[in-house]
Order: C-alpha cells, then sequence, then structure tokens
C-alpha cells in the first residue's frame, strides 16, 4: 500500500530519474517533476509499469507561484508530502570574465532559490504532520573542491550546505529533517557534457584518482537519499554527505 509521498525535482534524467526510480521501488508515491516533459512522463510510466505509484508534473523551480501550486495540490489530493528531494541544478561553464549578473542569478535562481522555494511551500504541512524529511543537492564542487570556470555554481553549492544546516535547525523540532547528499563524479548528462564539464574522456579518466575506481552511477547516489529520507536516518538532520567513491579522502 502507498503510504508516503515523495516529490523530486528534475527527475526526468540523471540522479533524479534514478532517484525517482528508487522511491517508487520503496513504495512512495512518487511525484515526478522537471521541465523536461517527456522525459519526466516516461519516468512517471516506468514506476507504473513496475509496480510503483507515480505521476507527472511540470515543474520549473524558479517559480514561486508553481512550486506553491505543486505543494498545494499534492497536499488536497494525498493529503500531505512526507519528502522532497530538490535535486533540480544546472551547471553551466562560465569563465568570470563572461559572469553576468545574469548567469549568476540564473544558476542561484534554480540550484539554491529554487530549493528554498519548495521548503517554504511545504514546510506548513509538514510542520502540521509533525513529520517531514529533505534531501537537497549539493556537489564536491559545494563542500570541498573549487571548480574554475563555475564559480557560480560552486558557490551555489556551497549556499546548499548553509540551506540545509538553517533549515535543519529552524524545523527539527517540529519533526522535520533537512540533509543533503554532495555527489562525486557521476555518469549523468550533466557530467558527460563536453561544453560544460568533464564529458565522456574526462570521466573516465577520474575513475583512475577515485579510490574505488570507478566513477559513481545516480544510482549510487539515489540510494542514499532513499536512506536519508527513511527512518533509518531518524536521528540524522543538518548533515551533508559526500558520496564520490572516496575521492575527498583519498587525494593528497
Ligand atoms: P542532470 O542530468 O543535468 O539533470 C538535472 C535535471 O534538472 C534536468 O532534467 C534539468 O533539465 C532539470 N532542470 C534544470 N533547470 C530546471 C528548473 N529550472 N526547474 C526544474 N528542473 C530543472 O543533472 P544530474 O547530473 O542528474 O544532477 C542532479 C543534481 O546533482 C544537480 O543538482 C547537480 O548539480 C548535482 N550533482 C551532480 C553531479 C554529477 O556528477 N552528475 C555531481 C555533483 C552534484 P535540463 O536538462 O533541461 O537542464
Amino acid at each position: 500500500m502507498t503510504s508516503r509521498t515523495v516529490l523530486i525535482t528534475g527527475a526526468g534524467i540523471g540522479i533524479g530519474r534514478a532517484t525517482a526510480t528508487a522511491f517508487g521501488r520503496a513504495g512512495y508515491r512518487v511525484m515526478v517533476t522537471d521541465i523536461l516533459e517527456d522525459e519526466g512522463r516516461s519516468v512517471a510510466e516506468a514506476i507504473c509499469a513496475s509496480g510503483g505509484t507515480a505521476e507527472f508534473r511540470h515543474l520549473d523551480v524558479t517559480s514561486s507561484a508553481a512550486c506553491d501550486a505543486a505543494v498545494r495540490d499534492i497536499e488536497h489530493r494525498f493529503g500531505g508530502i512526507d519528502c522532497i528531494v530538490n535535486n533540480a541544478g544546472i551547471a553551466h561553464k562560465v569563465p568570470l570574465g563572461e559572469l553576468s549578473d545574469e548567469k549568476w542569478d540564473r544558476t542561484f535562481d534554480i540550484d539554491l532559490k529554487g530549493m528554498m522555494r519548495l521548503v517554504r511551500a511545504a514546510a506548513p504541512g509538514m510542520k502540521a504532520a509533525r513529520s517531514g524529511s529533505i534531501v537537497c543537492l549539493s556537489s564536491i564542487m559545494g563542500v570541498a573542491y573549487g571548480w574554475d570556470e563555475h564559480v557560480h555554481y560552486s558557490a551555489a553549492k556551497s549556499g546548499v550546505v548553509g540551506l540545509v544546516r538553517g533549515l535543519a535547525v529552524e524545523l527539527a523540532s517540529s519533526g522535520i529533517r533537512v540533509n543533503g547528499v554532495a555527489p562525486g563524479y557521476i555518469r549523468t548528462a550533466q557530467a558527460l557534457s563536453e561544453e560544460h564539464s568533464l564529458g565522456p574522456a574526462g570521466l573516465e579518466a577520474a575513475a583512475s584518482f577515485i579510490p574505488m575506481g570507478r566513477v559513481g552511477e545516480p544510482e549510487d547516489i539515489a540510494d542514499v537519499i532513499v536512506f536519508l529520507a527513511s527512518d533509518a536516518a531518524r536521528y540524522l538532520t543538518g548533515q551533508t554527505i559526500t558520496v564520490d567513491g572516496g575521492l575527498l579522502v583519498g587525494r593528497y
């Protein structure tokens, strides 16, 4: 029986898709949201085809009105939201000299403010239920590394760590936990982009300096997110967990 509802942003591809699939397998009602309509719909259909419960909803996290409406609709139809996974993000390569206010703001609007928008919308319902779990995607570029020509991304992902800490303290007494995940190098469209990131060859080369000897798969992150959402993590809040195959602890 479906007992819990999770809303995941940017869930049409990559880590979001794997996370939606993992929550579906775990018995959650999965609200798959993304700006990518076809991809999002096929994720929801695949979960349903496997015996799970899911539906797709278009959601652009840069719209406060759309975030508010999505939360209200889910609460109205299903009685509440148990978990939010703030996964949507962009990582555009922009040298400092070309980093206009607009480019900086666009990244922050999606990668950081978008997370706050959904939490702000969902917090009253979670408080009333005295229960809820929120997971936000940071990055190794937010918790440890600097990333040249991506300073806006690094800054936003560092901001996610602060967002997680602040929200965790503010919401803890209401029974709501807030945690982050900082992925290392994960095989998704974002990391495979030649234009904005490592590209296929760069990603494979990265495996040689990752202690576990391979880049991560989206499922490696998804399973940790499901754990953080679960009662098995009931005393865990305010933490951003690095999931990187030992990369950060293994590079001297
Ligand atoms: P991805 O493959 O690029 O997927 C991100 C999804 O978010 C895409 O469907 C994207 O659509 C969507 N999105 C973009 N702007 C949006 C908006 N305004 N509203 C709603 N959705 C939007 O990324 P990923 O690699 O799976 O990464 C997922 C998260 O983990 C991101 O926050 C990322 O920064 C973080 N992360 C990834 C890695 C990695 O190695 N892959 C490492 C560290 C952290 P479009 O494709 O149209 O932009």
